[in-house]
């Protein structure tokens, strides 16, 4: 048997990513004691590599929730349960606001944002996001190489994160002053953070989230204990009261005073699960942190635990993927390419499928219901040299020179051709199909109407379009030779289906009575959006906010 470890957390919480770390900083602001097991030697599982947006309904001065409850309801009425919904928006302002006014985790709200599904009753232009503020990692000491770094492709110079906001400045630094000075500044900051760091230090989206958090953590001194990795919950007479946590190789049994907190990030990486719940063809891409394996999910069902519905069990992106010997890139089409003007989809019939600037998550339904009837798996994002010179296109970044074109063609990640007929045939596409999709699709372009799908019809795909392209910011004409395709695989950015729980994340059993002591947030946690996507930030947001109603549960439980 394992033995005991001395000192008893009031809180014990698996797993350091949003819901576990903000589930220790909410224990330690009620003046419990937690203590963070993290399997890995890092902190911030997929967070860490996320864009880092919380929708969190609700949260601004001017915002209706009630606007807010009429869109989640038309967005999955009787799929998802009325009563977490009910949770999330009751409680969402002031889990946030907790956050911002005793941590050093702080937001702004990004505005506009919008909600992903402009025809909704209560959708919102403005949106309902936040983003963490930039951290600078100086500030966390040796704990900055506790970070989980961002995932390649979103870093440049060597370990510089660039975000949405920088890309302009950086593909035309000479066009403004403004542009020059914002690229001289962060340039030369990293030249500097170079030289002391791995990477640089100038943090943004999920990296700067996890930053901040770990930072107020420290501030608080909430214990995290690195390669302990969940292994069994322990019960007593119905009630958890720890768990075996093997730490660095050793097991150890750990009791919880008050509960234990189930935060290991979902399945992603569990073969097993993925079997059991995913039914899609081709999903075989994970954009979530290895280390999400289902462990909390495992751990909850051996004590009883019930598991949410298959079907829409994850969420997902559109992902290009580099093949090396030394492991595969996979880069996730957000929002930099697809929306953009002068870019069609088309699966292997040369038909488009899909308005290409829907979500993320709809774009890549979307290729799931095409390939029922045609192959679309691989679907083909297909653009001439002129957008590739404006907007790049997957890994491929604005501005890239032949030479670089000519790499990207070499290791067959692009495919590249002098005419679109022969960039069909290099695809196995009828030449002819794909010329009269291409055309059609440039004939709407003069128009700024897209008669086949309406890309740009909304405010949604406009947000994400190019402002200065007139008339429709997401349509141009293809015709600048030579003609690109970059191939998009279905890949979850993190899953839905967990373990089911109550209002205030408590586990339940399959009669729906609570499990005693055990909680369960973030992607371990049944999804309230029940496999929907409605906006930016419906991951995180939801785990901040039940990581908060759990910690308020366990309080007024004791
Ligand atoms: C490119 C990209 C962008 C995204 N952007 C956003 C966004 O802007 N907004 C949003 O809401 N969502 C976003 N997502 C999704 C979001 O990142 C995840 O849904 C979210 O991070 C999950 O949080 P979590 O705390 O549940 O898990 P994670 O952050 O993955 O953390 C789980 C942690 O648990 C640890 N762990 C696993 N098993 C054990 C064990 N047995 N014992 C101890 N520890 C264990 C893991 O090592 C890991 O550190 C994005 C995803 C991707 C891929």
């Amino acid at each position: 048997m394992a033995a005991a470890l001395e000192s008893e957390p009031d809180v014990l919480v698996f797993g350091a990513g949003m819901a576990g770390l903000c589930a220790g900083l909410f224990a330690s602001l009620q003046g419990l004691r937690p203590l963070i097991c993290e399997k890995t030697d890092k902190v911030g599982g997929t967070t860490a590599t996320s864009a880092g947006t919380v929708w969190i309904p609700g949260a601004r001065d001017d915002e209706d929730v009630a606007a807010a409850a009429r869109y989640l309801e038309a967005e999955i009425g009787n799929r998802g349960s009325p009563d977490l919904r009910a949770a999330f928006l009751e409680s969402g302002a002031a889990a946030l606001h907790c956050l911002e006014s005793r941590t050093e985790v702080k937001f702004r709200p990004v505005v506009p944002h919008p909600d992903y599904h402009p025809d909704l009753p209560g959708w919102s232009a403005n949106g309902r996001a936040f983003a963490a503020l930039p951290f600078d990692g100086r500030r966390l000491g040796r704990d900055f190489a506790l970070v989980r770094p961002p995932i390649a492709p979103f870093m440049v110079l060597g370990g510089l994160m660039l975000g949405r906001d920088d890309i302009p400045h950086f593909v035309k630094p000479f066009a403004s002053l403004a542009s020059f000075r914002h690229v001289t500044g962060v340039v030369l900051r990293h030249a500097v953070d170079r030289i002391r760091f791995d990477r640089g230090t100038r943090l943004i989206m999920g990296n700067a989230l996890v930053a901040r958090l770990l930072f107020s953590l420290r501030r608080n001194e909430v214990p995290l204990a690195l390669h302990s990795r969940l292994v069994e919950l322990l019960a007593d007479g119905g009630r958890i009261t720890g768990a075996v946590v093997d730490i660095a190789g050793v097991r150890r049994r750990i009791l919880a005073r008050r509960g234990v907190v189930l935060a290991t990030g979902g399945f992603s990486h569990s073969h097993e699960l993925r079997a059991a719940l995913l039914d899609r063809p081709g999903a075989e891409h994970s954009l979530a942190f290895a280390g999400d394996a289902g462990d909390g999910i495992a751990a909850g069902r051996a004590v009883g635990a019930a598991l949410g519905d298959a079907g829409r069990a994850a969420f997902w992106m559109p992902a290009s993927v580099l093949r090396a010997q030394r492991g595969d890139t996979v880069y996730p089409h957000i929002v930099l390419d697809r929306a953009k003007p002068g870019l069609v989809a088309v699966n292997s019939a040369g038909r488009r499928f899909v308005n290409e600037a829907v979500s993320y998550h709809d774009f890549v339904e979307a290729m799931f219901r095409s390939h029922e009837a045609v192959p679309t798996i691989p679907a083909w994002l297909l653009c001439d040299r002129a957008f590739i010179r404006d907007y790049g296109l997957g890994l491929v970044h604005p501005g890239s020179s032949e030479a670089t074109l000519r790499r990207f063609v070499d290791v067959g990640y692009l495919r590249a051709a002098p005419s679109l007929e022969g960039l069909a045939a290099q695809l196995g596409i009828d030449p002819a199909a794909l010329r009269a999709t291409v055309d059609r699709h440039n004939h709407g372009c003069a128009r700024g109407f897209d008669d086949e799908f309406g890309k740009g019809g909304t405010a949604f795909d406009r947000h994400n379009g190019d402002p200065n392209n007139r008339p429709n910011p997401c349509l141009r004409s293809i015709e600048q030779p030579p003609f690109f395709g970059v191939a998009v695989y279905p890949a979850d950015l993190g899953t839905s289906t967990g373990l089911r729980t109550d209002r205030d994340a408590r586990v339940l059993r399959v009669d729906g009575t609570a499990i005693e002591g055990l909680y369960a947030c973030g992607n371990d946690m049944n999804s309230l959006m029940a496999g929907s996507y409605p906006g930016p930030g419906i991951t995180l947001g939801p785990a901040l906010v039940f990581a908060y109603r759990a910690v308020q549960h366990i309080m007024s439980a004791s």
